[in-house]
């Protein structure tokens, strides 16, 4: 995948980074993007449908708030948002659940301090080499996709013509999560299919929100098997 700069996505999303060269007192943007370069390929999908979706529904676009490392994982804060953008937001953030903060490989959420969280692969990872073999070294792992059990699923594990892809089971997860986070929300994708180099989802129970996940998922499928 071609290498992303900060500079890169600030140059090529200027509304969204209306406040990179603020005041450090006026926004936190003024930091910069306070996450590794491993998820930059993230963010830079994520900010292509904010965009993409606030010119088709005119809707202005927001500007972001602040974008860090929290607890593990990515945090992006919009100053405005839609149930759609929260989705599109929700499934970025899952998306660093098993993304090297790095160098953006595969990797898993551990704690490697009393408290403190990464996703990283081994080879940046900051837990010590005896402790990283040891479990109860670990903290806690709060959404690994191994732990749950299969009758949860809300995503199928293969596509229509039987492939299997790791990004199902990431939305699978960010789904669950989200459906357990939001009182009466039930969704289910029923199959996916690949056509033309797109992935399309045949869903029941789908909101603006898992609309906005589902979308998520699809482009950032997209960019990374492209
Ligand atoms: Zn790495």
């Amino acid at each position: 995948m071609q290498k992303i700069t900060e500079g890169d996505l600030v140059e090529k999303f200027p509304l969204i980074f209306q406040d990179r060269y603020a005041s450090v007192r006026d926004s936190c943007m003024a930091f910069g993007i306070e996450c590794g370069p491993g998820w930059y390929p993230i963010l830079d999908v994520l900010f292509e449908k904010i965009t993409q979706y606030c010119e088709g529904v005119l809707f202005p676009s927001p500007k972001a708030v602040q974008i860090k490392e929290k607890f593990g994982n990515l945090r992006v804060y919009m100053d405005v948002t839609t149930p759609y953008i929260d989705g599109l937001i929700w499934m970025a953030e899952s998306i660093t659940d098993s993304t090297c903060e790095v160098c953006g490989g595969p990797a898993r959420l551990m704690g490697f301090e009393a408290g403190c969280l990464e996703v990283r692969c081994p080879d940046h990872s900051r837990i010590k080499a005896g402790a990283a073999g040891s479990r109860n070294a670990v903290g806690s792992v709060t959404k690994t996709i191994k732990d749950r059990p299969p009758y949860e699923r809300r995503v199928p594990a293969y596509t229509k013509d039987g492939e299997s892809i790791t990004l199902l089971d990431v939305l699978n997860v960010a789904l669950i999560s989200y459906c357990e986070s939001r009182k009466g929300a039930d969704v289910k994708v029923k199959e996916v299919r690949i056509e033309d180099g797109s992935m399309l989802f045949d869903a029941e129970g789908v909101d603006e929100e898992t609309q906005g996940i589902m979308d998520m998922a699809a482009a950032f499928w997209r960019r990374t098997s492209a």
